[in-house]
Order: structure tokens, then C-alpha cells, then sequence
């Protein structure tokens, strides 16, 4: 088992999220709808550039998304199949934001739960804001072209742990473990289709979203 420390500013973003965006927490689905999209793309232009990835992919390969919700586990869970993370981009992706993103961000926050949603994606700090629904989250990828498969876990407090884990496809699954007081609106099909239609219409890939009847 191989902890990790988040940066000190990850640690403060979280907050920040948590605490200021509270009006506003489902955009979370838009950033983790729009990574999943811009996975897709990066796998789609490797598909046709690289003959070694293309060897790799199975003949019918097109991209996809698939959201499902799961009210008895209370989660979510959002996965692509694009070009998915190898153990290095979990850590420098996801991890440390090694990026000037944080603390333009956090400069750039006005107050206003509304506007400040907005700079989320504009500071490239999406990701993040999974965690002001999540209790924990999972994230388990596996890189085109590569063997091992990777899971993140993290509950946003400070550190995070990964390790190899078992995934057949390239691609990435995040499965949102939600916070009780989330664990309803996150898992209703109706809010959730609300969303998706709301913020994420725009993307290429077929979004489909699973959930098992009453
Ligand atoms: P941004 O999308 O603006 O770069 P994010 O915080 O949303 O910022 O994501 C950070 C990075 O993590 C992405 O740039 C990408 O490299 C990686 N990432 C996040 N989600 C995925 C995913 N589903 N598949 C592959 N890489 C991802
Ligand atoms: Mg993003």
C-alpha cells in the first residue's frame, strides 16, 4: 500500500470547494462528463497516429460514457473508455496539481457560489470538485497500451493511496462513494439525466446512464 501527501494547496482547494461552492456542487458531473470527453479524444487521435495503440484497441472500439447510480451503495460511478492514466499522471494529475491552477484559482474565487463554479473549469482544477459530494472516491485506470491498472483513493482529507489493481480495458472509472446528505440527489435518475442535459449536451460520446429500477 503506497500512501501519498497531497500538496498543502490541494488541501486548501478542498476546503474552499467544499465550504464555498456549496450552491452549486452538481458541476461536479459537468468536469468528471468533461474529462471523461477529453479522454475519449486523446485515445481517438492516438487510435489514429500511433499503429501500436491501434493494434491494442478492439476493431469496434468508439468512445463512450457510462454514469450509474447505485441509491443502496449510496455512489456514483462515471467511466470512459479513452485514453485512461498510468500510475505517474494519477500522481501528477490528480494528485499534486503541480500546476499555477490552485492558487490562481483560489485568488480568482469571488464569493459568489455561482461565478466561482465557473473558474473550476476555467483554473483546470475540475477534478477537485467531485469532493464536495464524495466521502470517497475511487479512481481506477488503466493507460492505452499499457499492462497494469492503477486505483486512486483518496477522501480529500490530505493523502491519497495507490496501488495496482485489476482492469481489463484502457479507460477510467470514478466511483464516487457519496455523502449521506448527497446520497439522494446524486442517485436519482431524474436529477442526475437533469444534469447531464443541463451542463453536458454539448459532448460527442454517447452518455448512458444506468440505475437500477424500484
Ligand atoms: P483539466 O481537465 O482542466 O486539466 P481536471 O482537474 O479536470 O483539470 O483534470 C486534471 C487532469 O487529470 C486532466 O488534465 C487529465 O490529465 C487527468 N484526468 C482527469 N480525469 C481523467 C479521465 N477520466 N481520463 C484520463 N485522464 C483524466
Ligand atoms: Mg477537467
Amino acid at each position: 500500500m503506497a500512501k501519498h501527501q497531497f500538496q498543502t494547496e490541494v488541501g486548501q482547494l478542498l476546503h474552499l470547494m467544499t465550504h464555498s461552492l456549496y450552491s452549486n456542487k452538481e458541476i461536479f458531473i459537468r468536469e468528471l462528463v468533461s474529462n471523461a470527453s477529453d479522454a475519449i479524444d486523446k485515445l481517438n487521435y492516438l487510435k489514429l497516429t500511433d499503429e501500436n495503440i491501434k493494434a491494442k484497441l478492439p476493431e469496434d472500439w468508439s468512445g463512450e460514457i457510462n454514469i450509474k447510480l447505485d441509491e443502496e451503495d449510496k455512489s456514483i460511478t462515471i467511466a470512459d473508455n479513452g485514453i485512461g492514466m498510468n500510475e505517474e499522471d494519477l500522481i501528477n494529475s490528480i494528485g499534486t496539481i503541480a500546476k499555477s491552477g490552485t492558487k490562481s484559482f483560489v485568488e480568482a474565487l469571488t464569493g459568489d457560489a455561482k461565478k466561482d463554479s465557473n473558474l473550476i473549469g476555467q483554473f483546470g482544477v475540475g477534478f477537485y470538485s467531485v469532493f464536495m459530494v464524495a466521502e470517497k472516491v475511487d479512481v481506477i485506470s488503466k493507460k492505452a497500451g499499457e499492462d497494469t491498472a492503477y486505483k486512486w483513493t483518496s477522501t480529500g482529507t490530505g493523502e491519497f493511496e495507490l496501488n495496482p489493481c485489476i482492469k481489463d480495458t484502457s479507460g477510467t472509472v470514478i466511483y464516487i462513494k457519496l455523502k449521506d446528505e448527497e446520497a439522494e440527489d446524486y442517485t436519482s435518475k431524474y436529477r442526475v439525466e437533469t444534469i447531464v442535459k443541463k451542463y453536458s449536451n454539448h459532448i460527442a460520446y454517447p452518455i448512458f446512464l444506468n440505475y437500477s429500477e424500484e
